[in-house]
């Protein structure tokens, strides 16, 4: 799922590149102007939850902090709920962690032990699918916990890096791919 030449087009007009931010090398895609612009905002959340409109979705998992911008309006467009996914330490109440690679060491994320009880059909939503390292540490963090992981939906993919690779085995929708 890919969006259309005219909507792809606008969507990439309001995704700004800042260069080596936050660090050498690194071309960091900025969402704010996108999210910035009510009409755009809310096509590109209805393009994210289209396809899994039909898939019985009752949990969106929202990985910190971009992809809780996402996240809570494609679970009310999906008419499910929303579950956060946070950075080490930073849950409330009893959580769960699952660790993945960084380019220097490893970095953890968590959800709480109930955020996602059996039964539940969990998207995984975030606005950048890079390495896949991120995505595919919430995908069997949703696992451990007794959800079943019905796809993944992105704003964009680098394609330059293994992301699609890492979630071979998931469903994956990404609006734009950046080569
Ligand atoms: P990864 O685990 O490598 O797929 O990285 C995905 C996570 O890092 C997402 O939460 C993105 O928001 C963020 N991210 C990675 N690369 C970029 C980038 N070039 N611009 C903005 N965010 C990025």
């Amino acid at each position: 799922m890919s969006a259309s030449p005219e909507t792809d087009a606008r969507f990439r007009a309001l995704i700004r590149d800042v260069p080596d931010y936050p660090k050498p090398g690194i071309v960091f895609k900025d969402i704010t102007p996108l999210v910035g612009d009510a009409a755009a905002f809310r096509m590109a959340c209805e393009a994210m939850a289209a396809p899994f409109s039909e898939s019985g979705i009752t949990h969106v998992a929202a990985i910190e902090s971009r992809g809780f911008l996402f996240g809570a309006p494609i679970a009310i467009a999906l008419g499910a709920a929303v579950v956060p996914v946070r950075k080490r330490g930073k849950l409330p109440w009893e959580s769960r962690a699952e660790e993945y690679e960084l380019e220097y060491g490893t970095d953890a994320l968590e959800m709480h032990v109930d955020a996602v009880p059996h039964g539940s059909r969990v998207l995984v939503v975030d606005d950048v699918l890079a390495t896949g390292g991120t995505a595919a540490a919430t995908c069997r963090l949703v696992e451990r916990l007794g959800g079943t992981v019905a796809g993944c939906t992105f704003l964009m993919r680098l394609a330059f890096l293994p992301g699609m690779e890492r979630l071979h085995d998931r469903r994956v929708v990404s609006l734009l791919a950046y080569d």
